[in-house]
């Protein structure tokens, strides 16, 4: 395994709509594995397909494991099945966009179902953390950021502290 450099914003990469898995090849396992590898080292609790410029729909996640409770998933084809309507906010940070972490309001609860790295089809419900943790890798395949969520003047002046770090 390999840790893998990560893309930063505003690389163009991270706008971009990733593509199907279609085949579970060798490349695919290692991919996940070093995305796993990458993320821990960051460290962080997720990292998308994009963020290491493999453009596939594809994400790795470990919502716990900063507290003990190590959890890793690699999800291929994720997709969002039920979102609840209560809401809530977290500050969210993203390893592509270092140390920014604006306030995102998102469902509270969601329901993904993704195909593992054996093929197999996985039906899964998160809240809390998690719940914001998939929402945010699940965005990063159709190119969205943290500041893709916020209104003008709040992305202004986040992208202009970014900027002038
Ligand atoms: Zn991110």
């Amino acid at each position: 395994m390999s840790v893998l450099p990560i893309v930063l914003w505003p690389d163009p990469r991270l706008a971009e709509t990733c593509a199907p898995i279609t085949d579970i090849t060798p490349e695919i396992e290692q991919l996940a594995a070093d995305m796993l590898e990458t993320m821990y080292a960051a460290p962080g609790r997720g990292l998308a397909g994009p963020q290491v410029g493999a453009m596939q729909r594809i994400f790795v996640m470990d919502a716990g494991w900063k507290e003990g409770e190590s959890d890793p998933i690699v999800c291929l084809n994720p997709m969002l099945q039920e979102v609840s309507e209560e809401r809530v906010t977290n500050a969210e940070g993203c390893l592509s966009i270092p140390g920014v972490k604006p306030d995102i309001s998102r469902p509270a609860q969601v329901q993904m179902v993704w195909t593992g790295l054996n093929g197999g089809r996985f039906v899964q419900s998160f809240e809390g953390f998690a719940a914001a943790c998939v929402q945010h890798e699940l965005d990063h395949l159709d190119g969205i950021v943290t500041f893709d969520h916020l209104g003008a003047d709040e992305r202004a002046t986040l992208i202009g502290e970014y900027t002038a770090q």
